[in-house]
């Protein structure tokens, strides 16, 4: 008999990051039943894709398995609602700051900027010619003061320093300690800089000056002089990492970001529940295109998951007697995967194992203390069903 599981095409994208709303478009694009739930009245950057319907609300509790999640959302004020999907994919972002302290900085500091402030400024209206304030000036621009830059920040750095010097002309050089250019995309930024001019200068114990007459890196080259320094923000976990993870039962790493199923398994972005998904920065570090390429990731995974219409449980999976189990919780405590429940069944109270959500790493069965849980569809040896046989009569 088939244990082909019949499932909606419907997906509930979490989170007001950029990635919600790429990821949104593209599913609804491809057919699906798009939920984006976020914190806000309106979908973040406007309307939402054709397709995609918007709401308000904050996840508050998933119930059910892959194939048939229920989610519970808070909104302002009232009382939680629910909506079905059979996958999900989160996207709920991180946060910008300024470490100004760990750059032994601060925003008082004459002729020192951030990246965003610079770039408001490139952007800005502004007079031309010999009137245009920063033209022909010297930028400085530091990374890794204090600590490695993120790849995101890193990368709007460097997208800003080949910007100065085309708009301004001025010189304009980047200090860094460990730049990864480890993707295409930073590979050909990178090179283009140094074609238009962008020095690149590698340091090890710096020394910075800024005062008002200008600002001077000294590092083992000698020192550069030049009339601004300029620094970029950093990125920490949102501030709703652990509330949202809770309420999805998935782990966060010590990191403080979302934290990916067991990384031996080799599955960027699978949360350790299935059919959860993450999307970007909640939890990834990198530049805007392989950010892109993250959420189209997660989009490709949703419907590898749900493309052909149905579910089918691992051959592997546990199962509970429930004339056995004393309801002591440990296994909805334990399992990794989120996948018992307490439930009313076979006419008593018992834990259930959710055959879709099991993936048989037999964790269950090692800490039941009645020995209620078995794994089914193991091959066991002869010679160690013989041993079970044995115990079982003993
Ligand atoms: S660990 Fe065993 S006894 Fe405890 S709830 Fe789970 S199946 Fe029941
Ligand atoms: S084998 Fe047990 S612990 Fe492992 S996923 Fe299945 S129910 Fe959870």
């Amino acid at each position: 008999m088939s244990d082909r599981v019949p499932v909606e095409r419907s997906v509930l994208v979490l989170g007001s990051a950029p990635e919600a709303g790429w990821v949104s478009a593209e599913l609804a694009a491809l057919g699906y039943r798009v939920e984006w739930a976020a914190e806000g009245e309106a979908a973040p950057g406007g309307a939402a894709a054709a397709g995609v319907a918007y709401r308000e609300g904050r996840l508050v509790r998933l119930d059910g398995q892959v194939g048939a999640f229920r989610a519970w959302l808070a909104g302002n004020g009232g009382a939680a609602t629910s909506l079905d999907a059979a996958a999900v994919v989160v996207a709920s972002g991180n946060r910008r700051l300024m470490p100004w302290e760990r750059y032994g900085l601060s925003p008082a500091t004459p002729n020192v900027l951030s990246v965003p402030q610079v770039r408001a400024l490139l952007g800005a209206q502004r007079p031309t010619g010999p009137a245009l304030e920063h033209r022909n000036q010297a930028f400085l621009i530091a990374l890794d003061l204090g600590g490695e830059t993120p790849k995101e920040t890193a990368t709007e750095a460097l997208e800003l320093a080949r910007d100065l010097r085309r708009a301004w002309r001025g010189e304009v050089y980047v200090f860094y300690q460990n730049l990864k250019v480890d993707t295409a995309n930073l590979d050909a930024l990178t090179r283009q800089m140094r074609e238009e001019g962008v020095l690149f200068c590698r340091y090890e114990n710096p020394s910075l000056q800024a005062t008002d007459e200008g600002v001077s890196f000294t590092y083992v080259e000698g020192t550069v002089r030049g009339d601004l320094l300029i620094v970029p923000e950093d990125t920490a976990p949102g501030e709703d990492t652990q509330a949202l993870a809770a309420a999805l039962r998935v782990r966060v790493g010590e990191d403080g970001y979302l934290q990916e199923v067991n990384v031996r398994q080799h599955r960027p972005g699978h949360a350790e529940r299935k059919g959860i998904y993450y999307a970007g920065r909640c939890h990834l570090d990198a530049d805007l295109a392989t950010l892109r390429a993250d959420a189209a990731r997660a989009v490709s995974d949703v419907d590898a998951l749900l493309g052909q219409g149905y579910l089918e449980p691992e051959q592997v999976r546990a199962h509970v007697d429930s004339a056995v189990c004393v309801r002591c919780l440990t296994c909805v405590r334990t399992c990794p995967h989120a996948a018992v429940e307490i439930a009313d069944y076979e006419e008593v109270t018992a834990a259930r194992v959710l055959d879709l959500a099991c993936r048989g790493c037999g964790a269950c069965v090692a800490n039941c203390p009645v020995q209620a849980i078995d794994l089914l569809g193991l091959d066991v040896p002869a010679w160690a069903q013989r041993v079970r046989e044995e115990v079982a009569a003993s």
